[in-house]
């Protein structure tokens, strides 16, 4: 989106300016000072999470280049160094799973069930798709989404106009004209997605009651996770089998090939999630001037992600433009924290609920105790410092990576096992 650049640093300018009159040095330092913390504090917040994480995102990096390497052989992507961003199947090359069938396990790899074909068998149509995510939070004791709700939300892409289909969730009255709007498809994805948007949705419902100041989610990773974290239950074969989907579920057997899918979407992230605000907090700062926008970006990719562009980028490139929440002006790193709260709020309702097994085939649908306690984070809203609404619902009241460490460990085994004898990394340099 090279004729982007110019506005895009003008819009910079203007979004400084006016970060100054609220006493701030720049707009990246306003982004970090909603955390309960001091602005560097939070800064050095993010790095300690990142560095517990970052080993887990090598093995899988190293595991799928191998992978990549023995597909497209040596002239398209070596055994060592950076991965092609263009051979991950995303645009942004931030979630992986759309090339599992590239990276499936050699032998064993094959799923017993495809979650889309699974809704097309079963006759889903948007709205379905919908009424099964609302049925997940009502399962939990939440009250049923408002009739307003079905009449005023966009689900399917209308037919007579151009809309913007990047799906988001609305609170129009601060009080119970909550909707989505969506171009709701019928597929795994989708499903996904539902369950997320509508996340915001109960979250904005839940905290009506609080003085006006307050109507926010405890801090803004909050209000990414709520739906993320209802989302890992419903991908479960435990709920699907729950709900009708599925007929059986899989044997122990398709443990790795599950939670490989998840991380090939859920640990790819990781690195993008935060690299995207490490670009712009340089941006506002004026450490990274427009003329070095795109070179800078392609180096934080290259930093964090391990990834490199597929050839020489034109000098007039401004490839950050083309992420939607770039020229929007989304802060970004709440989508790095709920990739890590997610997995916290899984991990105690499980415990909460009693599960035995193991955390990756946990779903809490239909527990009332649970949903009451997960209800009472979510009326607070932002009315005490998130660390507290974090206890409130899990017991614990800080950043915890380890739950997703939890989450993923038999994968993490599994990878460090097929990467033997591989050199795993990349040279930054
Ligand atoms: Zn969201």
């Amino acid at each position: 989106s090279p004729v982007m650049r110019d506005d895009y640093a003008r819009m910079v300018e203007i979004a400084n300016e006016g970060s100054r009159e609220l006493g701030f040095a720049d707009t990246g330092a306003l982004w970090r000072s909603g955390y309960d913390m001091p602005a560097d504090d939070f800064a050095a917040e993010t790095d300690r999470l990142w560095a517990k994480v970052k080993p887990f995102y090598e093995n899988l990096h190293c595991y799928v280049r191998a992978r990549l390497n023995a597909k497209y052989g040596d002239a398209v992507q070596p055994d060592h160094g950076a991965i092609r961003a263009d051979l991950l199947g995303n645009m942004w090359s931030q979630q992986w799973g759309n090339i599992y069938d590239v990276v499936a396990p050699p032998s064993g790899g094959a799923s017993s069930y495809d979650l889309t074909e699974l809704l097309k068998a079963a006759d889903y149509d948007a709205t379905k798709m919908v009424k099964t995510g609302e049925g997940f939070y009502v399962s939990l004791g939440l009250d049923p989404l408002p009739q307003t709700f079905w009449e005023r939300s966009q689900i399917t892409r209308p037919r007579d106009r151009e809309v913007v289909c990047h799906a988001s969730a609305w609170d129009l009255d601060n009080a119970d004209d909550i909707r989505i709007k969506m171009c709701t498809n019928v597929n795994g994805d989708d499903f996904y997605t539902v369950h997320h948007e509508l996340g915001h949705n109960y979250y904005q419902r839940a905290y009506k009651n609080q003085p006006m100041l307050f109507r926010n989610g405890a801090n803004d990773g909050f209000h990414e996770a709520i739906g993320d974290f209802v989302g890992l239950s419903a991908l479960t074969p435990t709920y699907l089998n729950q709900i009708g989907l599925l007929k059986t579920t899989p044997g122990a057997e398709e443990d790795i090939p599950f939670l490989l899918k998840m991380a090939l979407d859920k640990i790819a992230f990781l690195p993008f999630g935060l690299m995207v605000d490490r670009w712009r907090w340089d941006v506002f700062s004026g450490e990274t001037a427009p003329a070095a926008y795109n070179t800078a970006w392609t180096a934080d990719m290259l930093q964090y992600q391990g990834l490199v562009p597929p050839g020489p980028r034109p000098a007039n490139a401004f490839d950050p433009g083309a992420k939607y929440h770039v020229p929007g002006n989304t802060p970004y790193t709440r989508y790095f924290l709920a990739a890590i709260y997610q997995f916290q709020f899984q991990r105690a309702a499980c415990k909460q609920a009693g599960w035995t097994g193991p955390l990756h085939r946990c779903s809490v649908y239909g527990n009332n105790e649970v949903g009451a306690r997960f209800n009472a984070m979510l009326q607070m809203g932002q009315s005490q410092p998130w660390q507290e609404a974090m206890k409130a619902f899990t017991g614990d009241g800080g950043n915890d990576a380890s739950a997703i460490a939890d989450y993923f460990a038999p994968l993490n085994d599994w990878l460090q096992e097929q990467n033997r004898g591989h050199q795993c990394g990349w040279s930054a340099a």
